[in-house]
C-alpha cells in the first residue's frame, strides 16, 4: 500500500481480523448500492471512508427537505436544487475520498437495466424501500452468485440479513411472495434516524467482512434492532427452502420483468411511471410547459407544478407524479404534460 493509503486506513487495517490483506481486498472491490436513501447514503459513506475501490450508486429519486432528518451526505442546498440523490451523494463522497471510483447512476433499477447496472460487482447493498426491487436484486444475485445484504427500517425498528447465494437462504426462501395487505411504511409510521443508521451500519459491517474475508465468513443470522425499546435480537440462520423457486429451481421472473408494474413510492403520495426508456429533451419540455405551469429544470431533472400535482421528469423519460397514489391518474398526468 502506498504511504497515504496506509495512513488513511491505519485504524482499520490494524483491526487484526481485517488486517492489511483485508484492506487490500477491500480496495480492489466493486460494490453496488441500490437506493440512496437513509440506508444507502450511510452505507455509501461508510464504504467510501473504508476505501472500497469502486462504488456504484443507483437511485431514481431526488433530494427533498424531508430526507435531511436521516439521510447522510445530503444538505439543504441539494434539496433546494432538487439534485438527484446519486449525483448529490457522489459529489459529497468525492470530497470525502478522492482515491476511489464513484459512479452515480440516476435510474430506476428495473428488469431491463439490472444486468447493465449491477454487472461485475462483488457485492450488492440493499438501500431500497420496496419488495419489488428487492426481489429483482435477489433474482440477479442468485443467478450471478453475488452476495447481497438485505436491510429495512420503519418507525423505530429494522432488520438486516446477509444473503450469500449457494450457502444461505435467499429472500424468496424466506418470503416466497411479497407480504400481502398494507404494510407499515415510513409515510404512515415515520422513521427515526438512529434506526436507519443502525441497520445501515450492520449492513456495511457484513459488507466489509465479506469483502475482506470472503463469502464464507459472514453469519447469515437475521438481526433485528429497535432503537426505542433498546431491544436487539438475532435469530438462527433462516433455513434454505430446497424447493425455492429462485435459488433451488432457478426461475427468475422478477429479472425477466414478468411481474413488473408501475410502483407507488414508499414514503410519499406519488406514483412513478417507468414502462419504457425514451429519452426526453428536458429543455424543450420546459419550453412547452412553461406557459401552463411553474417549471424548474436542470441537467438532471425537470420539475413542474401542474394542476394539483408535482411532476418530475428525468432525461430517460421516467417520471414521478406526486399528489396521487392512483396509477391511472398518474398516467393521465404524464400523457397530458409529457405525452405517451
Ligand atoms: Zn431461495
Amino acid at each position: 500500500m502506498a504511504l497515504a493509503a496506509e495512513q488513511r486506513y491505519l485504524r482499520q487495517s490494524r483491526f487484526a481480523p481485517l488486517g492489511e490483506e483485508g484492506q487490500r481486498r477491500i480496495g480492489g472491490a466493486h460494490v453496488a448500492i441500490v437506493g440512496m436513501g437513509a440506508l444507502g447514503s450511510l452505507q455509501a459513506e461508510l464504504l467510501a471512508r473504508a476505501g472500497v475501490g469502486a462504488l456504484r450508486l443507483i437511485d431514481r429519486d431526488f433530494v427533498e427537505l424531508s430526507n435531511l432528518q436521516r439521510q447522510f451526505l445530503y444538505e439543504e442546498t441539494d434539496a433546494q436544487e432538487a439534485l438527484p440523490k446519486a449525483v448529490a451523494a457522489a459529489r459529497r463522497l468525492a470530497r470525502i475520498n478522492s482515491t476511489i471510483q464513484i459512479k452515480p447512476i440516476v435510474a430506476d433499477l428495473a428488469p431491463r437495466n439490472a444486468d447493465e447496472l449491477m454487472e461485475g460487482v462483488d457485492l450488492i447493498l440493499d438501500g431500497t424501500d420496496n419488495f419489488e426491487t428487492r426481489y429483482l436484486i435477489n433474482d440477479f444475485a442468485v443467478r450471478e452468485s453475488t452476495p447481497w445484504i438485505y436491510g429495512a427500517a420503519v418507525a423505530s425498528y429494522g432488520l438486516k440479513l446477509a444473503i450469500v447465494p449457494g450457502r444461505t437462504a435467499c429472500l424468496r426462501c424466506i418470503y416466497p411472495e411479497p407480504p400481502s395487505g398494507s404494510q407499515p411504511t415510513c409515510e404512515t409510521e415515520g422513521v427515526l434516524g438512529p434506526v436507519t443508521a443502525a441497520i445501515a451500519s450492520l449492513q456495511a459491517g457484513d459488507a466489509l467482512k465479506i469483502l475482506a474475508r470472503g463469502r464464507e465468513s459472514v453469519a447469515a443470522r437475521l438481526t433485528t434492532v429497535d432503537v426505542w425499546t433498546g431491544e436487539i435480537r438475532q435469530t438462527a440462520s433462516p433455513a434454505r427452502d430446497h424447493d425455492c423457486p429462485c435459488c433451488a429451481r432457478r426461475k427468475f421472473p422478477h429479472l425477466e420483468g414478468k411481474l413488473r408494474a408501475p410502483i407507488s413510492l414508499c414514503g410519499r403520495n406519488a406514483v412513478q411511471i417507468h414502462e419504457r426508456a425514451r429519452p426526453i429533451d428536458l429543455a424543450a419540455l420546459a419550453g412547452r410547459l412553461s406557459p401552463v405551469a411553474a417549471v424548474r429544470v436542470n441537467e438532471f431533472a425537470l420539475r413542474a407544478a401542474v394542476d394539483t400535482y408535482e411532476l418530475t421528469v428525468f432525461p430517460d423519460g421516467r417520471a414521478i407524479i406526486r399528489g396521487t397514489t392512483d396509477v391511472g391518474v398518474a398516467r393521465s398526468v404524464y400523457a397530458r404534460y409529457v405525452g405517451m
